[in-house]
């Protein structure tokens, strides 16, 4: 069984085709930069070939062509035809209160996903297009959205509302809705797999360390809380976002440093976090060799940022009063083992002990806790589009 991922960002779509037969990618890559001069589509199959292909892409439409014709090429593509593809899964953003599991695609779906189009203005409107091209290209093939947001509804009222005047979440719908919802179900799943634990007896926090940041406390396969709130700026410092912070430096930096609102909200969200905090990047790799050479604002924006994480551990396991498990995943979590250190050290107090030999060794997937360690830490590495796959196809097969 062939399943086709989707995912369409504001200027690219990402794609991959599963084999399902064995949870395997056989086709991926990116249209990227549509609307714009010199975009292009690049494939790269199971067997590392890759293409590139520049083109006139200047919709959705345009680019879901290019995909499934590339799929199909005679010289570069993996299926013999599209009648072979047996669903198409969409990873969407926002679902808001009303999509709680992914589903199959409907109009009443639709409309949910259009309804969002306020609360996740850069990211559901291209999702729809993404939609509303594969329907027209693949009329009679199922249609699944996976929304970032589903599997945090299970989160409750005490940890969703905020302490505004209600009529805000009644009238607006402003309350915490949380994201990477997948990541987090997906590695909290493969999690309980590799512990040999019931998904339904475990208390766990998952910590989704990527350019975006989020951390979730999942109690009985359910998540209870997490650190993204309305929109993905709440939370943990990222690489360029700030995460929390005093709303009053808001009206601060409009009355009296004179930024403009949109002037502040970039500042939030691209020119802060990691990037803001050390002045020279945002990204992980290149902190890390800041800091071996001697720069301390590296060194500190590190530390904020593993602050940040330790105290929203020690949050979530009161929350859930207790705690069994930790999950590393994404980008820094997979791969920082300096950063995993920084986040658990002297974190014994939990029963949560890192074994540094382990977690310094770990490549891909593991357990990097100590043997008596109550608390067992794990690394691994996400994977949303297989979730998004294997969503689909059980949809898909009714
Ligand atoms: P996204 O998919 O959201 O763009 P990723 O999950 O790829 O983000 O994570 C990107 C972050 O992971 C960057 O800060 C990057 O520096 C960090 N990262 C990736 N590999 C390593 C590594 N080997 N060591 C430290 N940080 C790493």
């Amino acid at each position: 069984m062939y399943i086709l991922v989707i995912n369409a960002g504001s200027s690219s779509v990402k794609y991959k085709l599963f084999d399902m037969k064995g949870n395997s990618v056989i086709a991926e890559g990116i249209v990227d930069r549509i609307g714009l001069e010199d975009a292009f589509l690049k494939h790269q199959t199971s067997n590392a070939k890759e293409t590139k292909i520049d083109s006139d892409i200047d919709n959705y439409d345009k680019a879901l062509k290019l995909i499934t014709d590339i799929l199909v090429d005679k010289e570069n593509g993996v299926i013999d035809s599209l009648k072979s593809i047996s669903a198409v899964g969409h990873r969407v953003v926002h679902g808001g209160e009303k999509a709680s599991s992914s589903v199959l695609i409907t109009p009443e779906v639709e409309e949910i996903i259009k309804e969002c189009f306020d609360l996740a203005p850069l990211h559901n409107p291209p999702n729809m297009m993404g939609i509303e091209a594969c329907k027209k290209i693949l009329p009679h093939v199922p249609q699944v959205a996976v929304f970032d947001t589903a599997f945090h509804r299970t989160i409750p009222e005490k940890a969703y509302l905020y302490a505004i005047p209600y009529a805000l979440y009644e009238n607006y719908s402003i309350r915490r809705y949380g994201f990477h919802g997948t990541s987090h179900r997906y590695v909290a799943s493969r999690a309980c797999e590799i512990l040999g634990k019931p998904e339904d007896k475990v208390k766990m926090i998952t910590c989704h360390l990527g350019s975006g940041c989020s951390i979730t406390a999942i109690k009985d396969g359910k998540s209870v809380d997490t650190s993204m709130g309305f929109t993905p700026l709440e939370g943990l410092i990222m690489g360029t976002r700030s995460g929390d912070i005093d709303p009053a430096i808001i009206f601060y930096l409009v009355e009296r440093v004179g930024l403009s609102v949109s002037e502040v909200n970039n500042m939030l969200n691209k020119q802060s976090g990691l990037l803001g905090l050390s002045t020279v990047s945002r990204d992980m790799r290149d902190l890390e060799q800041e800091v071996s050479k001697g720069n301390k604002k590296a060194q500190i924006s590190i530390e904020c940022f593993a602050y940040r994480i330790r105290k929203y551990i020690g949050a979530y396991a009161s929350a859930m009063a207790g705690l069994d498990v930790v999950v590393f995943t994404a980008g820094i979590g997979e791969n920082s083992s300096k950063t995993r250190a920084m986040i658990c050290d002297g974190m014994d107090f939990l029963d949560m002990k890192l074994d540094s030999e382990k977690n310094s060794q770990l490549e891909g997937e593991g357990i990097v806790s100590r043997d008596d360690s109550g608390v067992k830490i794990l690394v691994i590495p996400t994977d949303e589009e297989l979730m998004i796959a294997r969503d689909t196809m059980e949809i898909a097969q009714g």
